[in-house]
């Protein structure tokens, strides 16, 4: 007898992000521009929530789809941002961060050998999730010349057109692109036209620093084909909590809660009461990460402008995305940590659309950010 992985989990390859962790991890003197987490603490409200709640002993599970408090406060949320109306009972389902909204929307909506459109670069989860899920993907590549926004252009020349959903995130990791309501237009016209569902991933919506976030639900004929996820892992900086949540009508909820509630029971309530108070009371504290993040972009961007280094101007989320200045961006970017001891993951990982770049996270502190740069342009000289 041995544990011998399926074949889907056996094609699938580790992360490359995590590979270059380990890498990392081998020398001490590190700088790393690797990671795609928030170098801040949540608000402090929200940490002092989570520890009341325990120390009342609100440790029990909470309803499947999550605690009504934070359905209620996430739906007049979502109302006063972007004037979305989502019923709190049917229409919100809270998840174990945003990856498990992804991972169930994938597996509620998509059957053995359907295939679904996945923009690239993306998030590394995707691709894999889909896989799992038995769905075929289609790659559709943004452009470096499109600064990474999803055209009507590539969905047509990829084949997204007879995919069953097409999955998509702005502001985006890894590229940093943005899209606003008029460019998104076209994007909705398409699904709408090849009867897509879509799935879009606005975990940045809250770090957009150039324009308002727009959520593609909110244009014509949208909200009832479209899966929203967010969540509280960047705005709120609370990635080791796992709280996220997926806006959809109540159909598309109901399947991905049929999943849920078997396989995760609940969303973490301790992360829970936090996520109530974030909501409620945190708002100055998100102002006050995303003019942080908005002051280290520009540092970023024109540093690598003095460098010579072309680099688009990543408008939201909290990566910049340069082309590398070699063919070979995992090799440039081994030798950059050997070297230097700076980390930055090659954009390849990232999938179609990705390679020829890096993926340059400034979630980190401004002081760490100078030197970085500084043996960055050391290294390339
Ligand atoms: N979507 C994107 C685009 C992300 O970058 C990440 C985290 N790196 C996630 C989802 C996962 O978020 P969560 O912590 O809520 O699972």
């Amino acid at each position: 007898m041995t544990f011998e992985p399926t074949d889907t989990v056996a094609s699938v390859p580790p992360s490359g992000i995590r590979k270059f962790f380990e890498l990392a991890e081998e020398y001490d003197d590190i700088i790393s521009l690797g990671v795609g987490e928030p170098d801040f603490a949540p608000p402090w409200a929200a940490r002092d929530a989570a520890i009341a709640s325990l120390e009342r002993g609100q440790t029990s599970y909470t309803a499947n789809r999550g605690m009504r408090e934070l359905r209620d406060r996430i739906a007049a949320d979502t109302e006063r941002r972007y004037g979305l109306d989502y019923d709190p009972d049917e229409e919100i389902l809270v998840t174990s961060g945003a990856s498990e909204a992804v991972d169930l929307a994938f597996r509620a909506f998509l059957d053995e050998d359907d295939s679904v459109a996945i923009a690239q670069p993306c998030y590394v989860s995707y691709v894999p999730s889909a896989r799992f899920a038995g769905a075929d993907v289609v790659d559709v590549p943004t452009r470096a010349a499109d600064e990474f926004k999803l055209t009507r252009e590539v969905l047509e020349s990829s084949g997204a057109a007879d995919a069953e959903a097409l999955v998509m995130c702005y502001p985006n990791n890894p590229t940093g692109a943005t899209m606003t309501r008029e460019e998104l237009r076209p994007v909705a016209e398409f699904a709408r036209e090849h009867d897509l569902l879509v799935f879009s991933d606005e975990i940045y919506a809250e770090l957009s620093y150039e324009h308002d976030h727009a959520s593609i639900a909110t244009l014509p004929g949208m909200r009832e084909r479209t899966i929203v996820f967010n969540g509280f892992s960047k705005a709120y900086a609370m990635t080791g909590l796992r709280l996220g949540y997926a806006l959809a009508p109540p159909e598309a909820t109901a399947a991905m809660n049929r999943i849920h509630q078997y396989t995760m029971l609940s969303a973490p309530t301790t992360a829970q009461y936090a996520a109530v108070e974030a909501l409620d009371s945190c708002g100055d504290e998100v102002r006050e990460m995303r003019a942080q993040y908005d002051r280290r972009r520009n540092f970023v961007l024109s540093r690598f402008e003095e460098m010579g280094v072309d680099c688009f101007p990543a408008a939201g989320a909290f990566y910049a995305f340069p082309e590398c200045p070699w063919d070979d961006s995992d090799a440039f970017a081994e030798a950059l940590l050997e070297e230097q001891r700076v980390a930055v993951v090659p954009g390849d990982v990232f999938g179609a659309g990705g390679e020829g770049h890096l993926r340059v996270s400034y979630a980190t502190s401004l002081g760490d950010l100078k030197e970085a740069m500084a043996r960055i342009e050391s290294f390339i000289q």
